[in-house]
């Protein structure tokens, strides 16, 4: 039998691990330096004023919907096609998600049908940059203008992407932009997350609820008391916070991974590059589109099986040893989302695109000669 290849795989090397081991053999291997530089590395990369890093994605996604202060009785609006973690963020505060269909090309969120869904209980949009390709971004963020919502940009998969000129992260067209440095993604932490902002109030609550509510800046308390009288050791609690600290040897990885994005979304462009080709001539195989405003950050391939059973096509794939997975069963088709009522054949476009979906492999060290065993199997399935 051949070798497996996954759907999505970091690349580590002995610079990385270097780095890592550094940090290890230091004073500080959580809450210390290596934090602040990945910080500001990201935020200098990305083009925004603030980055606050944390132990996942969805501990980003937390902080996000807890800073724009969404809880109980307030509604915020998401796509279905994404990780569970997108709506989840949104349960956590106590809020419901509402789902609004998706732009059969791009994948990603409609903002014709969010218009539809904003209601006096709306307080955030959290668009997602489904496989890498940003959302009509500016669309949604004037959206959100007009009726005074947060934008919340779940740009998991979307770091080093760029839109009508300007990278992903840089919050031109977001309040707050959160990525995920989960192994598959973009670049690498192990774990972790990020959000970047370029509003000082969300950022200084981002760093309340990464750090259970508690500040020890003495121009912020409450009591001015306890500091005027000296008292060195005081620190105030003000919110209900969590512990969602990142530490320093993560962030050391991080900050040598940022130094290679370039290569890693350049290896991403030519190998979707070589399947498109490869598929360009097949009826029954529909290859991604990337809109002529946007540079993809290519963190998934996603073709659509048309006219033949796509079950049978994944099931052939994985049987040869190819790691091929669907992005995403609709969200609230799980049986917790079930539970609250929310109806199949809500959003028909996403559960639509559910039928025909599979991830191919795509991950930035993968060999020509796996990328032709990709083609090869596919080419043979859909033929047979
Ligand atoms: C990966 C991912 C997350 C969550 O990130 P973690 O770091 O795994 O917690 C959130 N949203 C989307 C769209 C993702 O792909």
């Amino acid at each position: 039998m051949k070798n497996y290849i996954p759907y999505g795989h970091q690349w580590i090397d002995d610079g990385d691990i270097e780095a890592v081991i550094k940090v290890l053999k230091s004073d500080w291997i959580t809450q210390g330096p290596k934090i602040k530089e990945f910080e500001e590395k990201i935020a200098s990369y990305c083009g925004a004023k603030y980055a606050v890093a944390v132990s996942s994605g969805t501990a980003a996604l937390h902080i996000a919907s807890l800073s724009c202060g969404i809880k109980k009785g307030d509604e915020a609006i998401t796509t279905p096609i994404t990780f569970v973690a997108s709506a989840n963020c949104v349960l956590y505060c106590g809020g419901k998600p509402i789902f609004a269909d998706i732009q059969p090309d791009t994948i990603n969120i409609d903002p014709e049908k969010i218009k539809n869904k904003i209601t006096k209980k709306t307080k955030a949009i959290i668009p997602v940059d489904f496989a890498g390709h940003p959302c009509d971004l500016k669309e949604i963020y004037n959206l959100a203008q007009e009726n005074n919502l947060t934008v919340i940009e779940d740009a998991s998969h979307a770091l080093g992407a760029e839109y009508r000129g300007t990278k992903i992260g840089s919050c031109k067209y977001s309040d707050m932009t959160v990525f995920s440095f989960h192994p598959v993604k973009i670049i690498t932490t192990g774990e972790g997350g990020i959000v970047t902002t370029n509003n000082k109030e969300y950022y200084e609550k981002l760093l309340l609820f990464r750090n259970h509510g508690i500040t020890k800046d003495s121009s912020k308390f409450s009591n001015g008391r306890a500091c005027s009288a000296g008292e060195k050791w005081y620190y105030e609690m003000q919110e209900l916070g969590y512990n969602y600290r990142i530490t320093d040897f993560q962030c050391a990885l991080g900050v040598s991974q940022l130094k290679k994005i370039d290569k890693f979304i350049q290896k991403r462009r030519e190998i979707v590059q070589r399947y498109n080709e490869a598929f360009k001539d097949i009826e029954e195989v529909v290859t991604p589109t990337e809109r002529p405003e946007v540079k993809s950050a290519w963190h998934l391939y996603v073709i659509r099986i048309k006219k033949i059973n796509r079950r049978k096509i994944f099931e052939s794939l994985r049987q040869e040893n190819i790691g091929v997975q669907v992005h995403y069963i609709p969200v609230y088709y799980q049986p917790y989302y079930q539970k609250f009522g929310y109806k199949k054949g809500l959003c028909p476009k996403a559960e639509e695109y559910y039928k025909e979906a599979i991830s191919l492999p795509l991950f930035p060290r993968m060999t020509d000669k796996e990328i032709d065993r990709v083609v090869r199997v596919v080419r043979k399935n859909v033929y047979s």
